[in-house]
């Protein structure tokens, strides 16, 4: 079990400070007749002193913390359970004030520590090939319920964490109000200060999301998950491209390029005799060369059943040199935590803590 046993996670308190902002709890302060640094004393405790309580906030005076106390929740995540794969990989199976539990994972790696988040409870897309939309879509989750794991990786693993994904359970651009304000908060000065151009976005292809990330003022990464280069495959294998085809998807990711000037990557899923021969190679080198996108291979991973393997070394090294020799930057990921469950499209909500035990090292 993790250090904090399974309890039920109700928040005390009105609104959850950890989906508060520094102008915010500066404008609380401010609205009780307090000096606004306040609000930047308590945002430093919450994040690089990861207090747990007003109460620990040594330089706030008592008096104020009641008031605090009174006005704000300060509920974290419950970690019902942890798992650490033969790599080094760790997943945590988190509760939610509702119940509901999601999974987030650690990655540590050369010179970087990466927190995979997850932004939703279940998903609307439907991928086949995903088991974490395979149960379908419960809710959004809010701003504290996305900051919080990253806080509680940090906690749990005691590393300081450089690097964010948002490729967990869900799709984080049909949650854009919550997700890029979380981005904020993680990206605070006062707070963890994790960089923008170390947070990656991941959709599945939603236009109007990635016009909205088009428009935020931070420099985060956009990676779109592309799975296939023609519509009647995409169509299945990622059901939004029926709403938003390839040609309307890649006109807004040159439109993104050219707006932002930041380089998206599209991710690319290869999947035995469904996406891999040498034709869709050469397509996705035309796409990617199209809006000078780099390109990441991900071998797809055990989880939907047998229709989905992953293809041959041989296969995969063929694929990548069609797009080396079209001269794309081209990846092959490197998929942590396989053998917990951790990696792309493995993870679960609602997972009961015992059957996740199951699936892993306890630590
Ligand atoms: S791959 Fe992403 S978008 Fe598709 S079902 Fe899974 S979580 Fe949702």
């Amino acid at each position: 079990m993790c250090p904090k046993e399974k309890t039920e996670n109700k928040r005390k308190g009105g609104k959850n400070v950890y989906g508060m902002e520094p102008a915010e709890l500066k404008s609380l302060f401010v609205s009780w007749g307090k000096p606004a640094y306040r609000g930047d004393q308590v945002f430093r405790w919450l994040y690089q002193k990861k207090a747990a309580s007003f109460e620990e906030m040594t330089d706030i005076p008592g008096e104020l913390a009641g008031k605090l106390n009174e006005t704000l929740g300060i509920q974290s995540l419950v970690c019902l359970k942890k798992l650490r794969s033969g790599d080094g990989a760790r997943k945590f199976l988190f509760g939610l004030e509702d119940g509901r539990r999601i999974e987030t994972v650690f990655i540590p790696e050369a010179g970087r520590r990466t927190v995979c988040v997850s932004t939703q409870v279940g998903c609307k897309i439907g991928c086949p090939f995903c088991v974490s939309g395979s149960g379908g879509f419960i809710r959004q989750l809010t701003t504290h319920e996305i900051v919080t794991q990253v806080l509680e990786a940090a906690r749990l693993t005691g590393e300081e964490i450089s690097n964010i994904v948002f490729m967990g359970i869900g799709e984080p651009l049909d949650n854009t109000v919550h997700v890029l304000r979380a981005v904020r908060i993680l990206n605070h000065p006062l707070g963890m200060k994790i960089g923008a151009r170390r947070i990656t976005i991941s959709t599945c292809g939603l236009i109007p999301g990635i016009e909205t990330l088009r428009d935020f003022d931070l420099q985060v990464k956009l990676s779109v998950s592309l799975h296939a280069v023609k519509n009647d495959l995409r169509d299945g294998l990622v059901p939004v491209n029926r709403t938003y085809p390839l040609e309307k998807l890649m006109a807004a990711l040159e439109d993104y390029d050219r707006t932002k000037g930041r380089l998206v990557t599209l991710e690319y899923a290869l999947i035995s005799g469904i996406n891999d021969s040498d034709a869709d190679a050469s397509r996705l080198a035309g796409l990617a060369g199209k809006i000078k996108a780099k390109v990441n291979l991900i071998p797809c991973n055990p989880g939907m059943g047998d229709a989905f393997r992953a293809p041959s070394g041989n296969r995969t090294y063929s694929f990548k040199r069609i797009l080396e020799d079209r001269k794309i930057t081209v990846t092959r990921r490197n998929t942590k935590g396989r053998d917990i469950l951790a990696a792309c499209g493995q993870l679960v909500f609602d997972r009961e803590p015992e059957a996740a035990e199951s699936n892993g090292k306890e630590k």
